[in-house]
């Protein structure tokens, strides 16, 4: 058994539904008899209460403030918002630590399994940016890490060409964050995953689907397809609905793998660069 909590990452686009899911991983801990996840939310733009969170950024830092003192746009209050958090980031591991290490907190407390970590819908100002990286960085050195990539199925289905460049783009950023991932196909109570695990695991079935597009976007797709038909054999993948909870069982095995992961690969690589 690990002795420490292992902590989620939650990136995708807005709209994927990463709040929902957020929520719904927490009543899922708690249907399992687990201590609910340790919640902490990194977007400052969220207006609407958030239920059950530990740590959120919107304590230290206020967003509609941040861009009037600095008269910024959405994006670089954003950004701001997260550079001015960065500096706290001791404090921040501080809290979490004394909550997530170790099982047993007391006689009757057990520490949660999981540290689930909400993200701006703005994606790059969290995987792009200096802070973003310092966080991830430090939450990587202390604990268990791994990034949750949330997909919109019926988004990023209506095309292969769509779903490509979302893979594309995850791919990228499991690049950038050297951190296992796994991506979670979310609304499969609306359409199923069977079309986009189809065009990970059979070549054949992407390139049909391909040939729909333009001669000139087909061709690049299948080139760009070779390069993600490697990124697809390190990466894990589940599909569940944030909605109504299925296939959150398969999701914690997902991060259980993950966690394995991180201590068979990034852990040396981490040892290596000291
Ligand atoms: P976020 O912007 O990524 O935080 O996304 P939200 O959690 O706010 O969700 C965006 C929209 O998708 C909302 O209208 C949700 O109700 C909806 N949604 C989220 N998860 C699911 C799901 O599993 N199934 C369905 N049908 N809708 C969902």
């Amino acid at each position: 058994a690990l002795s420490t909590a292992t902590v989620c990452l939650v990136i995708g686009m807005a709209g994927s539904g990463k709040s929902t899911f957020v929520q719904q991983f927490a009543l899922h801990e708690e249907d399992a008899a687990r201590e609910s996840p340790y919640l902490v939310n990194l977007d400052p733009a969220v207006a609407s209460d958030i239920p059950g969170v530990n740590l959120d950024i919107r304590d230290t830092v206020k967003y509609k403030e941040v861009m009037e003192k600095y008269k910024l746009g959405p994006n670089g209050a954003i950004l701001t918002c997260l550079n001015l958090f960065c500096t706290k980031i001791d404090q921040v591991l501080n809290l979490v630590e004394a909550r997530a290490k170790d099982q047993q907190v007391t006689q009757e407390e057990l520490a949660p399994a999981y540290v689930v970590v909400d993200t701006p819908g703005q994606i790059e100002a969290f995987t792009w940016s200096a802070s973003g990286t310092v966080i991830t960085e430090s939450f990587a050195s202390s604990f268990p890490t791994v990034v949750l990539y949330v997909v919109d199925i019926p988004r990023c289905c209506e095309n292969a060409l769509t779903f490509s460049s979302n893979m594309l783009h995850a791919c990228s950023i499991m690049y950038k964050m050297k951190l296992p991932m796994v991506i979670v196909f979310n609304k499969c109570d609306v359409q199923s995953a069977s079309k986009p695990l189809g065009w990970m695991r059979d070549y054949e079935q992407f390139d049909t689907a391909i040939s729909e597009s333009s001669t000139y976007v087909a061709s690049f797709a299948r080139s760009m397809a070779l390069v993600l038909h490697e990124f697809y054999k390190n990466i894990d993948t589940v599909e569940l609905s944030a909605m109504t909870g299925d296939g959150f069982d398969e999701l914690t095995e997902a991060i259980d793998r993950a966690t394995t992961q991180y201590y068979d690969t990034y852990v040396p690589m981490l040892e290596a660069s000291r």
